[in-house]
């Protein structure tokens, strides 16, 4: 229990990096936050609502960090193709550029530069963690898609040819590239 405890007193000193007072080149943390989330978001998780949650604030703050970063030309909104109600959130070109100075580089910089099974580990031990923890509190967090419960793979004819994937939640074809980004919905496997 000793070094699990010494393990989250390290992890409550990073948080440190994420959860600032004041602003970092004139970003607050929540912005840095949603930009971030932006970023690495799929397409069903680049809404405002799923964007309050991600950053665990109410809708109306949500609408505000929304707001600066569309005014600082960061971010972008554009009405939904396939439902003309809803908003979909993008990160512009300046937004992608402003990226390279935000304040996780410093963690992320030494994460970087340990060895493949050392970030495997690392990055495994964290999500065990958080995995456990949301069973524990009935909660679930967000993650890649490629770990969710919906995702399904639709291989076609030949082992050769590429697979294809389809979300089981939204009914919805999941292209090769976005099994990696990021989703509120993500549900993960109950051991
Ligand atoms: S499979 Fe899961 S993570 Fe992927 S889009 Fe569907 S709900 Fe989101």
């Amino acid at each position: 229990m000793h070094l699990a405890r010494e393990a989250i007193e390290l992890l409550g000193q990073m948080a440190r990096i994420l959860w600032f007072e004041g602003a970092k080149h004139g970003l607050r943390d929540r912005e840095w936050m949603a930009l971030r989330f932006l970023s690495r978001a799929n397409r069903f998780s680049r809404t405002p609502s799923a964007l309050a949650s991600y950053v665990g604030t109410t809708r109306g703050t949500a609408s505000f960090v929304i707001g600066e970063l569309e005014r600082l030309g960061y971010i972008e909104r554009k009405r939904s193709a396939t439902d003309k109600r809803s908003v979909l959130l993008s990160v512009t070109q300046q937004g992608k550029k402003f990226l390279v100075r935000d304040p996780i580089s410093v963690l992320l910089e030494p994460i970087a530069i340990l060895d493949d099974d050392a970030k495997t580990r690392f990055r495994d031990t964290l999500r065990h963690v958080l995995d456990q923890a949301d069973a524990a509190e009935q909660r679930h967090h967000t993650d890649v898609c490629k770990r969710c419960i919906f995702l399904r793979e639709d291989r076609t004819t030949d082992s050769k040819t590429a697979a294809e994937f389809s979300c089981r939640l939204f009914r919805a074809p999941i292209a090769e590239a976005e099994v990696d980004l990021l989703c509120t919905s993500f549900e993960h496997h109950r051991q």
